[in-house]
C-alpha cells in the first residue's frame, strides 16, 4: 500500500513537470492576443484586415496595422462557411488573403497528440508498475504455502546430543533407539524390522521435549526440521495442508532426517470436537499429516517427532499404529534429575565453591527443566545486581522464590495493621502445617509481598512423591483454610487475603470427589467427564454426566470435605496459642523466619509426610 501511494506521489510529479514543459513549449511565440470570432468579423467589415491564415482551429488573422490577433474558431467549420454565417460582405474579403497552413509543426503534435497520449502513457506506465508489484505478492502467496521449517544441518557446530539433556534416563534409552534406526537402518531392514514412523513426546511444559528432539538429531547426525504446530495454521483455509505436503516433500528430499513437529496438539486436536464449523482448517492440516505419514516408505528413513504437553486432547487416529505408536513420556525431573539438570546450567555460571546444588534441588521438587534453568538465570542476575562475582547458595534460595511466587515487592506500602493480618495468616499455615502429619514441613514464612501475595509460607515435601493419599489431601486443605480460620479468630473478621488459599481449598476438594473417587458416599468413580471443546474461542472442559441430584451430592460432599479440613484447622490454632502469638512476633520484628527459628518456637515436625512444594 505504502508503495502504491508512493508510486502515485511519483507520477504525479512527473505530469506536473510534463505539464510545465509542455505549456512552456507551446507558449514559446510571442505573445499574440486570442480575441473572440465577432471582434474578427468587425474588424473584417471595418476592412482592417490584411491576411488570414488557417491553421487547424486557429484562425491567424494580421491587420493592415500589422497587429496579429488569434481566433479559434469551431472545429470542422470550414472559414468560408463561418464568413457566410456572419454574412460577410464578399467585397470585404477581396484584398484579404486568406490561406491555410500545413498542421504538421511541432506545435501541432504538441497541441493535438500529446493531450491524448500523454494520460495513456502515464496510466500504461501506472499499471505496469501495480502488475509487478501484483505479481510480487503473488510469488510471495505462493511461497504461502511452503513449509517455514527451520532446519538444522548435522554438521552445525554446537549440535544438541545427548549430554545437554540431563535425567531423564528411560527417554534417552528409548530415543537411543531412534537413532540406531536413523545411523544403521540397514541393520534392522535385513531383519525384516518396520521402522517407526513417529515418536510422540509427551511431557509437563519445560521438561525438555524440544531439547530431547533436537538432541537425537544432534546424536544420530542427521538434518532436523522443527516445526511448531501453530505455524501450520494462517488464516487461509488450506495453507496448514500445503504447507504439510512441503515439510514432508522437504523431508523425503533429506531423508535421512528428523521431521519435529512441537506443540502438535495446535493442529492434532480431535476432530469434529469444535463447534461452530470453524475448525475445517485444522482438520484439513491434520488429516494431511496423517496421509504423508501413511505416504512414505518404510525405507525412507524419516521419522517424525512430535511433542504436547496435552496427549487427552489428541486425535485417537494420530495415535494408531503406523503412525505416533511410540509415546516416549517425559516427567518433571525427580531430585537426582534436578541436581543434574542444575549441573548442566550453571556450567557456564561462575559458582562459589561452597554453593551446594543439592540442596537447590531439593528445595526444588516440582519443578521443571525449564524452571530450573530459568531459576539459575533468576540467581545470577540477582549476584549481578549485587555486585558479586560469584552465585552463592542465597542468590538460589531466592531466586527459588521469585520462580514459584513472582518477585518481592518490598515497595509495596502495607500499614502496619495489614503487616499484622498478613502475620497471623502466615503463622496459621504454618502452625497447621507443622503440626498435621501428612502436611509438608515448613521452610520459611514470611510477610513481605511477593508476586500477588500478601505474604508466603513455604513447605517443602522431603521426598518427590507421585501418588498421594485422601489424608494428605485433608491437611492440605486445613493447611489452605488455616489462615483465613486465624484472621477470624483473632480479628472476628475475615479479609481478601484468604481468597486463592479459598478457591484452592475447594478445588481440592472437588477433585477428591470428582477426579479421585475419594468420596464415601459417592462412591468410586469418577463424575464429569473432561471434554476438550472449543465454543466462541472459550474452552469448555468439563460435560456433565450426572443428574441434577447428584450434582447437589457432590457439592455436599465438597462441603464436607473442607469441613473436615476446617475442624482439624481449628483444633491445632486453638491448642497452639501460644505458639502462634510467638510466631507473629517475630514475624512483625524480622518478616521472615527460616526453617530453624520456626522449629526453636515449635520443635521438629512431628512425623512428616511429602507433597510437591507449595507456597501458601
Ligand atoms: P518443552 O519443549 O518440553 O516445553 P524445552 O525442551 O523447550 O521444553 O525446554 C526448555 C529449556 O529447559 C531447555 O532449553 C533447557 O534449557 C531446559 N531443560 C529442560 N529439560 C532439561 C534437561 N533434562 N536437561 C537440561 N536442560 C533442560
Ligand atoms: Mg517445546
Ligand atoms: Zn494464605
Amino acid at each position: 500500500m505504502k508503495k502504491l501511494i508512493k508510486n502515485f506521489f511519483i507520477f504525479f510529479v512527473v505530469f506536473l513537470l510534463l505539464a510545465a514543459l509542455f505549456s512552456s513549449f507551446s507558449g514559446s511565440d510571442e505573445k499574440i492576443a486570442t480575441v473572440g470570432i465577432e471582434n474578427m468579423i468587425s474588424t473584417l467589415n471595418d476592412g482592417q484586415v490584411s491576411s488570414i491564415v488557417v491553421r487547424g482551429d486557429t484562425l491567424e488573422v494580421t491587420l493592415k496595422d500589422d497587429t496579429r490577433e488569434n481566433v479559434r474558431k469551431e472545429t470542422g467549420e470550414s472559414l468560408s462557411s463561418l464568413l457566410a454565417n456572419f454574412n460577410v460582405a464578399s467585397d470585404k474579403l477581396a484584398d484579404v488573403k486568406i490561406s491555410v497552413a500545413d498542421e504538421s509543426g511541432w506545435d501541432y503534435w504538441l497541441t493535438t497528440i500529446v493531450p491524448f497520449v500523454l494520460p495513456v502513457v502515464l496510466i500504461g506506465v501506472f499499471l505496469f508498475f501495480m502488475m509487478r508489484g501484483l505479481q510480487n505478492a503473488n510469488s510471495r502467496a505462493m511461497s504461502f504455502g511452503q513449509s517455514t521449517a527451520k532446519d538444522f544441518r548435522p554438521d552445525a557446530k554446537n549440535r544438541t546430543t545427548f549430554k545437554d539433556v540431563a535425567g531423564s534416563k528411560e527417554a534417552k534409552e528409548e530415543l537411543q533407539e531412534i537413532v540406531e534406526f536413523l545411523r544403521f537402518p540397514k541393520k534392522f531392514h535385513e531383519l525384516g524390522a518396520k521402522i517407526p514412523r513417529g515418536v510422540l513426546l509427551l511431557g509437563a511444559p519445560g521438561t525438555g521435549k524440544t531439547l530431547l528432539a533436537r538432541s537425537v538429531a544432534g546424536e544420530a547426525q542427521v538434518p532436523f526440521f522443527h516445526m511448531s504446530g501453530s505455524e501450520f495454521v494462517e488464516m487461509f483455509v488450506g495453507v496448514g495442508a500445503s504447507r504439510v505436503r512441503s515439510l514432508f516433500d522437504k523431508a523425503k528430499h533429506n531423508a535421512p532426517c528428523i521431521l519435529f513437529i512441537d506443540e502438535i496438539d495446535a493442529v492434532g486436536r480431535k476432530r469434529g470436537a469444535g463447534l461452530g464449523g470453524s475448525h475445517d482448517e485444522r482438520e484439513q492440516t491434520l488429516n494431511q499429516i496423517l496421509v504423508e505419514m501413511d505416504g512414505f516408505e518404510p525405507t525412507q528413513n524419516i521419522i517424525v517427532i512430535a511433542a504436547t504437553n496435552r496427549p487427552d486432547v489428541l486425535d485417537p487416529a494420530l495415535l494408531r499404529p503406523g503412525r505416533f505408536d511410540r509415546r516416549v513420556t517425559i516427567d518433571l525431573p525427580d531430585l537426582n534429575d534436578r541436581e543434574a539438570i542444575l549441573k548442566v546450567h550453571v556450567q557456564k555460571k561462575p559458582l562459589a565453591k561452597d554453593a551446594n546444588l543439592r540442596t537447590i534441588a531439593e528445595r526444588t521438587a516440582g519443578f521443571s527443566g525449564a524452571d530450573l534453568a530459568n531459576l539459575l538465570n533468576e540467581a545470577a542476575i540477582l549476584a549481578a545486581r549485587n555486585s558479586k562475582k560469584e552465585i552463592v547458595n542465597e542468590d538460589m534460595f531466592e531466586a527459588i522464590e521469585k520462580v514459584m511466587i513472582g518477585p518481592e515487592r518490598r515497595s509495596r506500602v502495607i500499614t502496619d495493621k495489614e503487616k499484622q493480618i498478613t502475620a497471623y495468616h502466615e503463622a496459621g499455615h504454618a502452625l497447621v502445617a507443622h503440626y498435621l502429619p501428612n502436611a509438608d514441613p515448613v521452610h520459611k514464612i514470611s510477610i513481605i509481598s511477593r508476586g500477588s501475595a500478601g505474604g508466603y509460607t513455604l513447605k517443602v515435601p522431603a521426598e518427590d512423591r507421585h501418588m498421594h493419599a485422601k489424608s494428605e489431601f485433608i491437611d492440605e486443605i486445613a493447611v489452605l483454610l488455616a489462615g483465613h480460620l486465624v484472621e477470624r479468630k483473632i480479628y472476628g473478621e475475615v479479609t481478601t487475603g484468604a481468597t486463592s488459599d479459598l478457591r484452592r481449598a475447594t478445588e481440592i476438594a472437588r477433585r477428591l470427589v470428582t477426579d479421585y473417587g475419594m468420596s464415601d458416599n459417592l462412591g468410586s468413580r469418577t463424575y464429569g467427564e473432561k471434554e476438550e471443546m472449543i465454543f466462541l474461542g472459550r474452552e469448555i472442559h468439563e460435560q456433565r454426566n450426572y443428574s441434577e441430584k447428584v450434582a447437589e451430592r457432590i457439592d455436599e460432599e465438597i462441603s464436607g470435605f473442607i469441613m473436615q479440613g476446617e475442624v482439624k484447622a481449628v483444633a491445632i490454632i486453638n491448642e497452639q496459642k501460644n505458639a502462634l502469638e510467638k510466631i507473629v512476633a517475630v514475624l512483625l520484628d524480622k518478616e521472615t523466619i527460616e526453617r530453624e527459628e520456626f522449629e526453636k518456637i515449635v520443635g521438629a515436625k512431628p512425623g512428616a509426610n511429602p507433597d510437591p512444594v507449595s507456597a501458601v
